[in-house]
């Protein structure tokens, strides 16, 4: 058994989260691959190593002293190793980053600094070997990894040293330049590096308890999800569910590798699993039959009514060419036995709003038509929705009964996700609504 486990910024921000890590590790022996980000923020009002070492190339370009933008990186560090009572000769590291500074570097190089620092330290606190990202993730110099070389370097370091610990977010080009993932890079460290290995899972530990049934914002203390599908989460961060994005995590994916995305700061809670495609085990309960419920505001509805001299499919035809003119394309559409409406962001209509709308109703065919502003979106999605019945009927009736009034309806192919359209006004109740009525 493999578990790669990758740690986020804000699991490594402190000596006190490096502790959680530790024990964390030593609780699994299968955890014998760890993956970190730099150092993240310790409170809402700190900063990210990153950042901070993206602002000292700043100040470098601009000629700008950088010492005291420096000394703040170098402040964390020693923080931690204090904090964890360690060894690891950061002088010597600070000295070999502060003369590349002097000389002039890539911002790759530089920035790379607080995952590379950060394993150093991590890898000494755990006993592990630390095995270099620039050494095993292999850039081709047209961005992309060069699986071929990543894959055995990765199978050789693990098999030469049992446990190890890699920076995430970089790697190197042919020429051993350092090249950067883009931000939030460690996901895909993480993913490359489980694929590789052929990891049982690949662990992500961040400071959430996995991927929210809904937004915390609007619902307080929601459920975590246990188990999503790639195409759910694609149909849930498309309507603005801020989660892990599925590309990040594609070479793991391809090798259907469960994905566990787990909190530092509670251990004890199981997280939530990615993967294609689950064995289900769901029967009854038709509330189990939701994954998540998401949702967008600030869309326009135009509805547009035929009259009979031209067919509904022309008239749609004519429509869409005259979207395609004015560079907005309907988010959604949907059409009836002689209307259709079209479903917009609010903000692509915002500059050609009455062009668009008087040519359209200008259009041979149109009777009339109907512009509707403040809709919202709100997507159930649910891949064990598909092909059950009674999901539809309870999610009208609970909105019903709020006196929520569904402006829109729309299902998607598959049926794993049912779209609902309300008023602006009524956005958070309805979320809530359909929260409290299934989960
Ligand atoms: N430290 C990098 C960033 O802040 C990469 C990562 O944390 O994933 O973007």
């Amino acid at each position: 058994m493999l578990k790669v486990a990758k740690f986020g910024g804000s699991s490594l921000s402190s000596s006190a989260q490096f502790e959680k890590v530790k024990n964390i590790i030593d609780s699994d022996p299968s955890r014998r691959v760890v993956v970190v980000s730099a150092p993240g923020k310790r409170s809402s009002d700190d900063n990210k190593v990153t950042d901070l070492l993206y602002l000292c190339n700043a100040h470098l370009k601009y000629d700008v002293s950088y010492d005291s933008i420096f000394e703040m990186i170098e402040e964390r560090y020693m923080d931690i190793r204090k904090g964890c009572g360690l060894n690891t000769d950061l002088d010597s590291e600070f000295e070999t980053i502060r003369s590349h500074l002097k000389k002039g570097m890539s911002v790759e190089y530089l920035v790379s600094r607080g995952e590379y620092l950060n394993a150093r330290l991590m890898a000494e606190y755990l006993g592990f070997t630390f095995v270099d990202a620039a050494d095993v993730i292999c850039f081709r110099y047209d961005g992309h990894i060069d699986y071929n070389r990543t894959n055995s370097g990765l199978v050789q370091a693990l098999e030469a040293n049992g446990s190890i610990v890699i920076p995430g977010f970089y790697g190197s080009l042919p020429n051993g330049e350092i090249r950067t993932f883009s931000r939030g890079g460690s996901d895909v460290t993480g993913a490359i590096v489980s694929a590789a290995l052929g990891a049982d899972v690949y662990e992500n530990w961040t400071d959430v308890s996995g991927i929210l049934m809904v937004d915390p914002r609007i619902v307080s203390n929601p459920k975590s999800i246990s188990r999503v599908t790639y195409d759910e989460l694609r149909e849930m961060s498309y309507m603005g569910a801020a989660v892990l994005h599925e590309d990040t995590v594609f070479p793991v994916r391809r090798k259907n590798i469960p994905v566990n995305i787990r909190n530092t700061n509670k251990p004890e809670d199981p997280g939530t699993i990615i993967m294609e495609s689950f064995e289900e085990d769901c029967e009854g309960d038709i509330s189990r039959f939701i994954t998540g419920i998401t949702g967008k505001k600030n869309f326009t509805t135009v509805e547009v009514y035929c009259n009979h001299n031209e067919s509904v499919s022309k008239l749609l035809q004519s429509t869409l060419g005259l979207c395609d003119r004015y560079g907005i394309e309907p988010e959604m559409l949907s059409s009836g036995i002689d209307s259709f409406s079209l479903l917009f962001p609010t903000e692509k209509l915002e500059h050609s709003k009455y062009e668009f709308a008087g040519e359209l109703k200008g259009t041979d065919g149109v009777d009339n038509m109907k512009v509707q502003d403040n809709i919202s979106i709100i997507a159930i999605v649910g891949r064990q929705m598909a092909y059950k019945s009674g999901i539809s009927g309870q999610i009208f009736q609970a909105l019903g009964e709020e006196n929520i009034s569904v402006r829109m309806i729309k299902q998607s192919a598959d049926e794993i996700n049912i779209m609902v359209g309300v008023s602006n006004d009524d956005f958070a109740r309805a979320i809530k609504t359909l929260y409290n009525s299934f989960a």
